[in-house]
């Protein structure tokens, strides 16, 4: 992409109603609009990295056994009055009336229908386990939408629904989503720490949040320092082998981990002092098993091996790609700006020319360009006729992992120079060698 012909419109100043750096730098990058409290566009920077987040999250669902499908956002309140949360659920639905006067909702969340969607089609337990997936748009009606993407209305999120013949057959579903959430995160580059959480009414202790460490975080959390240091594991994990599944869930479940809604002070004394992290935290990610919460109500049955009907056992996962994008600059930034994690930066490279106009560093940068493009990387020109400095900071802000500068000088020495972002680090090569370190 030649930056001359895209559409980044940075600010210079981040606006005033931007509290934390990630709302900022998110507007200052140009990346994401403000439409209406809480609901935002995504420009074209914004939206390629919530893609790739999108799309880190979909492969590691797919890997784990979860299959993709895509719900409508409006629903219609008929399938809520079944489960009976219609009127429980509060001011944070969005309620909407249709021209014929029907009750329709724009969906905070998809268990009621993912439960209508199962119960119209399978009606064998030999059609178990399935697990379903969609990532779409959600809408909730926060009191207090704040701090950008982190806590909008409008927010897109990735939830997974399992369903199963038994109780134990559906924890291992619920195994296989702790695991898969653990691989998630740590493609996106950031460490997410599995906390205990609220069951609610229903109890038993198979609810997780996942949560990212920043100071603007709005959960307190409580955590051993033993999960800095715990190994994830690789892609090569069999999800088919429960019990290697289980035993990575019990490593990671192992030492203390909460948020101040569940914190117990009698447990957490029993944590060496030294080990104790009391820090802040973002909530990315929940997973929640619920039994037969919605099956029940919505007659969600299968036939058993026995010939009986059961109703399915049930859990829920829910990832907030939109939030994780901004829980993503919480974690990886400076005062210059963002700093992506390179799986999910909006371009690999950033390819700056410092005298353009110039004949040969415009014929030196075309033919980089290309190089970079044939390899395989994403790289953003800076073609612009902007002054060098303008480009240096403009290249910091927006974070792209590695900026490749070429300028006359150097060139006469057949040199360029090359900067990694996150470390600041800048190194002067021959165009081979930086080609080489690059590719
Ligand atoms: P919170 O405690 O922050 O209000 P929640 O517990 O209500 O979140 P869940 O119902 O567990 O959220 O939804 C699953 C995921 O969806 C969350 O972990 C988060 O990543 C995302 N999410 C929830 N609410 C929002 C929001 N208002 N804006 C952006 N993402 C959100
Ligand atoms: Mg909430
Ligand atoms: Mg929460
Ligand atoms: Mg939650």
């Amino acid at each position: 992409m030649h930056l001359s012909k895209y559409f980044l419109p940075v600010l210079k100043e981040a606006p005033r109603e931007a509290e934390i750096a990630s709302h900022q730098l998110m507007l200052r990058a140009g990346m994401i609009r403000q439409q209406s409290a809480g609901i935002y566009s995504w420009l074209p920077l914004g939206l390629k990295v919530l893609r790739k987040v999108e799309q880190i999250v979909r492969e590691e669902q797919n890997r784990a056994g979860a299959v993709e499908v895509l719900m409508p956002t409006i629903q219609s309140a008929d399938l809520w009055r079944e489960s009976g949360r219609y009127d429980d659920y509060g001011k944070e639905m969005l309620r909407i009336e249709d021209r014929h006067g029907r009750d329709m909702l724009f969906g905070p969340t998809n268990e009621e229908m993912i439960t209508d969607i199962f119960r119209s089609y399978v009606k064998s337990y030999k059609d178990l386990p399935l697990n379903l997936y969609h990532i779409q748009w959600k809408f909730r009606d926060e009191v207090r939408p704040r701090f950008g993407v982190m806590r909008g209305r409008e927010f897109l999120m990735k939830d997974a629904y399992s369903f199963d013949l038994d109780e134990a057959s559906s924890r291992a579903a619920y195994y296989r989503m702790f695991v898969s959430y653990l691989r998630t995160f740590d493609r996106l580059g950031v460490k997410a720490i599995p906390m205990r959480a609220d069951t609610g009414p229903i109890g038993g202790d198979l609810s997780h949040e996942f949560l990212i460490l920043a100071d603007t975080g709005e959960s307190e959390v409580f955590c051993h320092r033993a999960y800095m240091e715990m190994a994830v594991p690789g892609a090569g994990l069999d999800y088919g082998d429960n019990d290697a599944i289980k035993a990575i869930v019990d490593d990671w479940t192992g030492a203390y981990a909460r948020t101040d809604e569940l914190h117990d002070e009698d447990l957490w004394n029993e944590v060496p002092e030294v080990d104790k992290m009391n820090a802040r935290g973002i909530e990315v990610g929940h997973i929640f098993h619920f039994g037969q919460k919605y099956s029940t109500p919505m007659g969600a049955k299968v036939a058993g091996p026995d010939g009986q009907d059961h109703n399915v056992h049930m859990g829920s996962y829910g990832i907030g790609p939109s939030r994780v994008v901004a829980a993503l600059i919480e974690a990886g930034h400076d005062e210059a700006g963002i700093i992506w994690p390179a799986s999910v930066a909006p371009f690999d490279v950033g390819l700056i020319n410092l005298r353009s106009g110039d004949e040969a560093t415009d014929a030196a940068c075309a033919d980089l360009y290309t190089q970079l493009t044939n390899a395989g990387l994403d790289a953003l020109y800076d073609d612009t006729d902007n002054r060098a400095g303008g480009k240096f900071a403009l290249a910091d802000l927006i974070g792209l992992p590695w900026q490749l500068i070429v300028g006359p000088r150097g060139l006469k020495e057949g040199k360029v120079e090359l900067k990694e972002r996150a470390t600041g680090e800048r190194e002067e090569l021959s165009l081979e060698a930086a080609m080489n370190k690059l590719t």
